[in-house]
């Protein structure tokens, strides 16, 4: 093939897959200004600024439109291209970005539209192009096996955003209301916030670590983190793979000391934004291997050996943040610059599908 025409192709396929998340996003930020009480974040709300917000969803629409149209010009397969054309058209038909909200807008019980599509949009404008261009596995597609499975993970964790948090936050309050001193919370939230933050990340990482190995080492708990390990390519969105408990379990114990302690706002949500990140970026189909910087700070290539389906990796490499934590505690495996050969479990153990999925670890099926 020559190289104009693969070069073609390549944009082709970018512009089809710019168009579809535009038009899909397009779609979803139309029906937030239909019913924004039961699809939208309180929280979020609270910070929007709707001129900005509109200008984004007519520009995103317009873009939208036109890389489907161009795609559909320049690529063979037309799939793709006329569905992004398809979508956006949907979305203005919809009334696009000049749909009125009814104000004020009611609290109710919601669904995070809102925010699943904010993270899609960001996760995937960030983590495409650099996977695409710094692949580790380039024959690796962006629609690679069980995509489809981790998406939905992905939007049904966003989606759900009140009851996570929730279940995330109320187990501490209610548990450990009892070791909470006012004057140890006053010190702690009196030093300086890179400090503050540094620690957070420390604790939690002890606390992950912890969790993390528990959730490997007893027989009933693994069986809802194999889900996670299913995985058998790994990229950004692999990291969405995880069944429900085991993102709950393990954010509301991790939340226990950082409540305990009464870290101040800013470096509390530094370190969310951060995790957020790094939890997404150690499963990126990414080849950089940080030279002496990877024995400070978790990389993918530590994390890819987690996923190994290797016998000298099994129960390695526990750590989300700190490879430190699993030198001392003796998990740690990372073989000089050698990546894995292959993910996942032995013996496909974990249906494909997000209901196959959830439903899992209450079956009788697997080991
Ligand atoms: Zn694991
Ligand atoms: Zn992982």
């Amino acid at each position: 093939m020559s190289g104009r025409v693969q070069w073609l192709g390549l944009t082709g396929f970018a512009l089809g897959v710019t168009s579809v998340l535009l038009g899909a996003t397009g779609v979803g930020a139309v029906l937030c200004l239909w019913y924004p009480s039961l699809l939208t974040t309180p929280a979020l709300r609270d910070v929007y600024d709707m001129r900005l917000i509109r200008w984004i969803i007519k520009a995103g629409l317009i873009a939208g439109f036109l890389c489907g149209v161009a795609s559909l010009l320049i690529k063979r397969r037309k799939a793709m291209g006329l569905t992004g054309a398809g979508l956006t058209t949907l979305a203005t038909l919809m009334g696009g970005s000049q749909v009125e909200v009814s104000t004020p807008v009611r609290p109710s019980d919601h669904l995070g539209l809102d925010w699943f599509l904010i993270n899609l949009l960001i996760l995937a404008t960030l983590f495409v192009p650099i996977e695409a261009l710094f692949a580790r596995l380039p024959e690796q597609r962006v629609f690679r096996k069980g995509w489809t499975t981790d998406l939905a993970h992905f939007a049904v964790s966003h989606l759900l955003v009140q009851a996570t948090v929730l279940l995330t936050l109320v187990p501490a309050a209610i548990f450990f209301r009892w070791a909470v001193s006012p004057s140890l919370q006053h010190a702690v939230a009196a030093q300086p916030a890179w400090l503050q933050f540094i620690e957070i990340l420390v604790i939690a990482d002890l606390t992950q670590y912890t969790t993390h190995r528990m959730f490997h080492a007893v027989p009933w708990l693994w069986r809802f983190h194999q889900v996670h390990h299913s995985s058998v390519c790994l990229d950004w969105l692999a990291a969405s793979r995880l069944h429900l408990a085991d993102i709950v379990v393990t954010r509301a114990v991790g939340f226990i000391p950082v409540y305990v302690l009464g870290f101040a706002t800013a470096p509390t949500y530094a370190y969310l934004i951060f995790v957020s990140f790094q939890a997404i970026w150690i499963h990126a189909n990414v080849r950089f291997l940080f030279g002496p910087l990877r024995y400070l700070l978790a990389t993918p290539q530590y994390h890819h050996w987690h996923h190994a389906a290797e016998s000298a990796a099994v129960d390695k490499n526990f750590a989300v943040h700190l490879p430190v934590i699993d030198w001392v505690f003796g998990t740690y495996y990372l073989p000089g610059d050698r990546w894995p050969v292959r993910y996942g479990l032995e013996g496909d153990p974990v249906p494909e599908g997000y209901a196959r999925q959830l439903i899992y670890p209450f079956s009788r099926s697997g080991p």
